[in-house]
């Protein structure tokens, strides 16, 4: 099984990412955490990446690719994955889709998990007050958004036309949101009983 999760900062990508991977048994893959984990290990693209994404901007599709590419392969080649955070803009879904089109891999579907803006600026500032990501200050937080709504927004368009998009109600617990996702679409349990 093949999905991805298309929400705004706040949205629940990583939430639900885990938890319906592990629901569908197959890999989570977090664009935000592999260049996170990359920006760690301090070589030079990864003091790149940091500043992107210290300031809320996006990392350039060409170190997203590097990164990402091999991991997405990898675990087509197990099962399937739950894309967390990638695509990201329309340049990415189209390479994306090249790509999967070489490999015969396609999506199964595009899960927008949709929710009211101040709770997502509530979710993002009550984890800045916790554990805490460097890009979840306030006027960071107000660029990631701005960022989701000019860049990443036309994504939902992008898969609706495509006919694999799908809006679950991402405003409720965790719990709910995954009952939602694994509920929602005759197409999901479909795709379920055929990996
Ligand atoms: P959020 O959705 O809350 O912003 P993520 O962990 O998904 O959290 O992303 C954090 C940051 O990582 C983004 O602001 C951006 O800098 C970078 N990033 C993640 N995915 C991508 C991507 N596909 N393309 C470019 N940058 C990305």
């Amino acid at each position: 099984m093949r999905l991805l999760l298309l929400a705004a900062p706040g949205g629940g990508k990583g939430t639900q990412g885990m938890r319906v991977a592990a629901l569908f048994g197959v890999q989570h893959i977090s664009a935000g955490d592999l260049l996170r984990a990359q920006a760690r290990a301090g070589t030079q693209v990864g003091r790149e990446i940091s500043s992107y994404q210290e300031r809320g901007d996006l990392v350039p599709d060409q170190i997203v690719f590097d990164v990402l590419t091999p991991v997405i392969v990898a675990a087509a080649a197990c099962g399937g994955y739950i894309l967390d955070g990638f695509p990201r803009t329309l340049p990415q879904a189209a390479a994306a889709g090249d790509l999967g089109a070489r490999l015969g891999l396609t999506l199964d579907a595009a899960i927008y998990l949709q929710a009211p803006e101040p709770v997502l600026v509530q979710r993002l500032l009550a984890r800045a007050g916790e554990a805490g990501r460097g890009d979840d200050t306030a006027e960071v937080i107000r660029h990631r958004l701005q960022v989701f709504a000019e860049t990443t927004s036309p994504l939902i368009d992008y898969y609706r036309d495509r006919g694999i998009l799908l809006t679950v109600d991402a405003d409720q617990p965790p719990e709910s949101v995954t009952d939602e996702i694994e509920d929602k679409p005759a197409g999901l349990s479909f795709i379920r009983d055929t990996t």
